[in-house]
């Protein structure tokens, strides 16, 4: 089959590698006909993490199911499918918590928890971005579509990560109908979070960035678009909330947060957060961090260190979550919302193209390029 290969740093193909498989009783065989690149997908392709050269990226990952192991009873061959980016078992301790983003079954190593397809230190799984994909206990992870499957493939397929993870931002920021929310970062994510917070009958959604083509999306929402580049977002914030600070922030930018001139400080957004978030405000983070990070310049941030104003987000009392997005928690009523046509979060896709162009395409939306904000990959139709 055809896959989107790790190569090194910023180098990918699209190679023949083995076909995907059932290997155990409880897999299903999915034939991919949608896959995103995700920002998280970036910490990789730039050789920022530990994910090994040969491996296949895509965990944003959707399609039709086209054989299934002898112990699967509930999804059937022909059906369309969205997976979870996470790849968890159900029945360990976190899982039953809902906490699949922390399975216990699925990660080899025994000093992490939680695993997913295509992902640096997140188990063995090869990802989606392929014509084939094989999920592991298949009735527990896949998602089943119904007959509007094949027409709104790029809504569905955000249920695979981004919808559910900026829905679990605005969870962790205890998002109330009515509450001023602030979003750092205006890209996939960050957008998602500001529509999940509109979604939610949240008052004023303020979406800090400095690319145009991205604040344009989020005023495209209702959303009041903040430039970073051209004054302290801290300040533009408090002046929009009587100097209080917004009642919740969501982090959906992570380490490789960087200054107008492109320098990187990987605090920078969680400081800004604790500034423009009002006394008992709520954060939540799911922005990407790592416990170590080689490829930085900064002697802390290489051990996975960062200065946080702890000092000032206790004096505020201020409640922070962190972490990968629990996608189970939360796909099935996304699902429903979109089916329903009351969400339609494939307003963020700006191409689809076909597996062939992954290097471009990577490259383009690495870069942030003008109008780049989210790719559809389709292996197969
Ligand atoms: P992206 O890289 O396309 O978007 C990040 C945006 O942040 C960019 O538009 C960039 O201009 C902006 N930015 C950079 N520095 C900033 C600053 N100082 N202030 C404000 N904005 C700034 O990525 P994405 O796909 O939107 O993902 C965002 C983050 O979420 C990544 O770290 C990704 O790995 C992570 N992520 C986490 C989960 C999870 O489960 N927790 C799931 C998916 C993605
Ligand atoms: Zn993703």
């Amino acid at each position: 089959m055809k896959a989107v290969v790790y190569k090194g740093p910023r180098s990918i193909a699209v190679d023949q590698v083995d076909d995907a498989k059932i290997e155990h009783p409880c897999d299903v065989l999915v034939r991919i006909t949608t896959t995103n690149i995700c920002g998280s997908d970036l910490h990789m392709y730039e050789g920022r993490t530990s994910f090994e050269t040969g491996r296949v990226f895509g965990h944003e990952n959707l399609g039709q199911v086209i054989e299934v192991g002898p112990a699967v009873s509930k999804v059937k061959v022909g059906e369309y499918v969205v997976l979870p980016f996470n790849v968890a078992c159900g029945f360990c301790k976190n899982c039953e918590r809902q906490l699949s983003n922390y399975c216990l079954t699925m990660q080899p190593n025994p000093k992490f928890a939680g695993a997913a397809y295509g992902f640096a230190d997140m188990g063995p799984y090869q990802g989606g971005q392929a014509e084939l994909l094989r999920v592991p206990y298949g009735d527990y992870n896949c998602l089943r579509l119904g007959e509007d499957a094949a027409e709104k493939q790029t809504d569905y397929v955000m249920l695979a990560d981004i919808f559910p993870t900026g829905w679990h931002a605005t969870e962790m920021a205890e998002v109330y109908p009515g509450d001023s929310v602030v979003i750092y970062g205006a890209g996939p994510v960050g957008l998602m979070a500001a529509y999940s917070a509109t979604l939610k009958s949240a008052g004023r959604v303020m979406v800090v960035d400095r690319h145009p083509d991205r604040l344009k999306l989020a005023e495209s929402i209702g959303a009041i678009p903040i430039d970073y580049s051209q004054a302290d977002p801290v300040q533009q914030v408090l002046d929009l909330t009587m100097g209080l600070g917004a009642d919740a922030g969501c982090e959906c930018v992570g380490y490789q947060a960087h200054d107008p001139s492109g320098e990187e400080h990987g605090e920078m957004t969680l400081n800004n957060l604790i500034a423009s978030v009002r006394f008992t405000g709520r954060i939540g983070v799911v922005g990407v961090y790592v416990p170590q990070d080689p490829g930085a310049k900064d002697e802390l941030a290489k051990q996975g260190k960062f200065p946080l104003d702890y000092g000032l987000m206790w004096f505020k009392g201020q409640k922070m979550g962190t972490g990968q997005c629990p996608v189970k928690k939360y796909n099935r009523a996304l699902r429903d919302l979109v089916a329903a046509g009351k969400a339609k979060p494939s307003f963020v896709v700006s191409h689809e193209i076909a597996l062939d162009e992954a290097p471009t395409a990577y490259e383009n939306f690495d870069k942030r390029e003008d109008g780049w904000t989210k790719v559809a990959m389709h292996p197969s139709t």
